[in-house]
């Protein structure tokens, strides 16, 4: 699903992005020129305008003071005509024909000086000279200096002289020579000088728009050649980016075998289905899935082979399973899978089972078939727990009962939860047991079942618990399977009643021998063996005050040839061998045949069918027999009733244990029944039946 390995975008973003800044740069630098050339042409255009308003505005001025001038000498002119003419009115019209005069002058100064200016601005010298105007202007002020010498002339004529040169030719002469033409120049400069500045407006106008072209062009450039293509490598290095961190996510979330979800997007599963559980109180379900025995395919067929059938559970929960159940694989072959909205325990288990179903299919393999087989724990949310720590505690709790069964399905529930916690706690404080000196042994004796005389004992352990009591062996034998603690509590045992015999023997008593159940581990090595040899040496006893029972499990076991070898060093020592619960357990009839093994022990389970079940009646008859043709004693356990007794007397066993005779009893009480040593050998000496007396043969 993940093949293609995982690598890093080519160039990094930081460096397309650099290089972008730096063409920007670049472009808002050429803009800003071209703006700040746009603003500085316009304000140069703008001045040029304004310059050639105000000469028109002056020029006009100019136009209107000379008419009054003209007007003013005139006036005087004709005045001049009337000698009687008092000098204050003359005077004052002499006065504002001056003024006039000056004004007129000033403003050409002025008009000269605009002109100076108009000639520094940047425009007007790159623009073609205006020849026209310099012309118009020359010849006005020509004709205007003229005009100005005249009026000043006549302002300044003598009374009589004004009567006598211009009273009556005068104002004509006046008009026709400098009037009317100046008038004319006057209105052709100022036509002109709006002319001018209308152009200099459109100039400012064409440059404006020039440069804005300009400006919009290099955008649009930019846009096309320059950041177009940045824009679109961006865009390339985006989606690379982003394709690697889908990868990364999608790895981060991933189991890559399966491509299942893995421990961590389970997790988040999890946690999000009991944020849903807390707003809106939606429930779900939890399967643990483990395959049973996956080791002995990975180690056996390699990992190739271990690799192919977890892809096939994979494959088979996702065919068995809803597209919204969560199913992730949280390592090794443990395989997990949320189902939101089952809260209902027979619909999970028969989900569980179909999903067991498909796993247990066909696995093609290199050419064969293999097959494998898984155990499932759930557990239901919120009835079964609380929170995620709970759950995954219970689920596993669940799955653990599952595997004792293999290939089942098991569904939390309380009653499990509580045994489990209490097995926890047992498992616990039997660590300590051996230490403590809290296993005592009970005896339980073997009587002739024909005379009821004492034959011998069986040492069955019992363990001293300091809060529960006393527990029966079938409390904490089975927490002890696979541990080492079995060897200390045997050892306790087999001291325990190295002690009693020895107690037993000094005081006179005959106890027989008394068996000690010897499990599997202590038979393989020489631990077991070297225990008995202990309790002899210590309480100097006989090695035959011991016997031995086995289960018929041993032949299972593969150093059956070592157990075999034990066996043989405690017959040396005439230690006799019972095989215990026969026809429970493997024992076949090759195995009796080859076993060295000096007594049978029917199992409780036949004599407590005496009476009810004739199969069970048949079984024992056989047994019997069997025992008799192997010229093995026979022995029958669990017998309660005076019937089954009688039952097996007349069957042919002999020697027989259970309730009938005596419940298994502490050393104190169980001494109590034993006959004396002298008194024992007299009565088998006259007249104890005769199985009585084969036992004691063999003794
Ligand atoms: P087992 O060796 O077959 O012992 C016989 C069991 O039958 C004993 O149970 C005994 O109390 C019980 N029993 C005897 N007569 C009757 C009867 O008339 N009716 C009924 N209902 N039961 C009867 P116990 O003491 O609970 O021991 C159970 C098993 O625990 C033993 O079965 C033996 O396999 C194992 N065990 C006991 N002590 C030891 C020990 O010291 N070491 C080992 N390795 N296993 C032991
Ligand atoms: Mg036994
Ligand atoms: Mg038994």
């Amino acid at each position: 699903m993940i093949g293609k390995p995982l690598s890093k975008p080519r160039q990094s973003v930081e460096q397309y992005i650099r290089s972008i800044g730096r063409h920007y740069l670049n472009a808002v630098i050429v803009m800003t020129l071209l703006i700040t050339a746009t603003y500085l042409t316009m304000l140069v255009a703008l001045d040029r305008h304004s310059l050639q308003q105000k000469i028109s505005f002056l020029t006009s001025n100019q136009f209107i003071r000379f008419q009054q001038l003209a007007n003013q000498t005139r006036a005087l002119m004709r005045a001049s005509a009337d000698p009687s003419l008092p000098e204050y009115i003359i005077i004052p019209m002499r006065d504002d024909i001056h003024r006039a005069i000056g004004d007129i002058r000033a403003i050409s100064a002025e008009l000269h000086a605009l002109d100076r200016s108009i000639g520094g601005n940047l425009l007007e010298r790159l623009s073609p000279r205006d020849e026209l105007t310099v012309q118009l202007r020359r010849e006005l002020n020509a004709r205007l200096e003229d005009f100005l010498g005249r009026a000043t002339r006549i302002a300044e004529a003598s009374a009589e002289d004004r009567r006598q040169r211009y009273s009556f030719w005068g104002p004509i002469d006046f008009a026709v020579a400098a009037d009317s033409l100046l008038m004319r120049q006057f209105a052709d400069l100022i036509g002109h000088a709006n002319d001018r500045s209308d152009v200099s407006i459109d100039n400012a106008k064409l440059i404006s728009t020039g440069l804005l072209a300009l400006i919009a062009a290099t955008v649009i450039l930019a846009s096309i050649f320059l950041f177009g293509p940045l824009l679109k490598k961006l865009r390339n290095e985006h989606r690379q980016t982003m394709a690697f961190e889908k990868r990364l996510t999608l790895l981060a979330h991933t189991d890559a075998l399966t491509g299942l979800n893995n421990r961590s997007s389970f997790n988040f599963a999890l946690g999000n289905l009991f944020g849903e559980l807390e707003r809106n109180g939606a429930g779900f379900s939890m399967l643990l899935v483990d395959l049973d025995r996956f080791k002995n395919i990975n180690d056996g067929l390699g990992h190739p082979a271990g690799d192919a059938v977890l892809r096939h559970v994979a494959r088979a929960l996702q065919r068995t399973l809803r597209a919204s159940d969560v199913i992730a694989r949280l390592g090794g072959d443990e395989f997990a899978v949320l189902l939101p909205g089952i809260r209902d325990a027979a619909a999970l288990e028969s989900i569980a089972e179909r999903a067991i179903e498909a796993i247990a299919a066909d696995i093609p393999f290199d050419g064969r078939s293999l097959q494998v087989s898984a155990s499932i724990g759930g557990a239901i949310v919120p009835d079964h727990a609380a929170d995620e720590a709970g759950l995954m505690r219970i689920v596993d709790l669940a799955l653990y009962t599952a595997k004792s069964g293999r290939g089942t399905t098991v569904i939390f529930d309380e009653a499990a939860l509580a045994r489990r916690l209490e097995e926890n706690q047992l498992s616990l404080a039997l660590v300590l047991a051996a230490d403590r000196n809290e296993f005592v042994v009970h005896y339980q004796p073997k009587v002739d079942l024909t005379t009821g005389a004492h034959l011998g004992f069986e040492a069955l352990v019992r363990w001293q618990h300091p809060d529960l009591g006393l527990l029966p062996p079938g409390r904490f034998l089975p927490l002890m399977e696979g541990t080492q603690l079995i060897r200390g509590m045997t050892r306790a045992v087999i001291s325990a009643v190295g002690r009693d015999l020895k107690a037993w023997k000094t005081a006179g008593f005959a106890p027989g021998p008394v068996s000690i159940n010897l499990p599997e581990v202590l038979l393989v090595g020489q631990e077991g063996y070297e225990f008995f040899a202990g309790a002899v040496r210590e309480n100097g006893l006989e090695w035959r005050d011991f016997a031995v029972e086995i289960t018929e499990d041993v032949f299972l076991n593969r150093s059956a040839d070592r157990i075999l070898a034990t066996v043989a060093r405690f017959h040396q020592h005439g230690v006799s061998i019972s095989l215990d619960d026969f026809g429970t357990g493997f024992a076949s009839l090759v195995h009796l045949r080859d076993f060295p093994f000096d007594e049978l022990k029917i199992d409780r389970s036949f004599v407590d069918g005496i009476g009810k079940d004739a199969r069970s009646e048949q079984i024992i008859r056989a047994m019997i027999h069997l025992a008799q043709s192997l010229g093995k004693r026979c022995v029958a356990e669990g017998i309660e009733t005076e019937g089954q007794r009688r039952f097996l007397t007349d069957a042919g066993c002999d020697v027989g244990q259970g309730y009938h005779f005596a419940r298994p009893e502490p050393a104190a009480l169980a001494g109590k029944r034993l006959p004396q040593r002298a008194a024992a050998i007299d009565r088998h000496a006259d007249g104890a039946s005769a199985a009585s007396r084969r036992r004691l043969a063999l003794r």
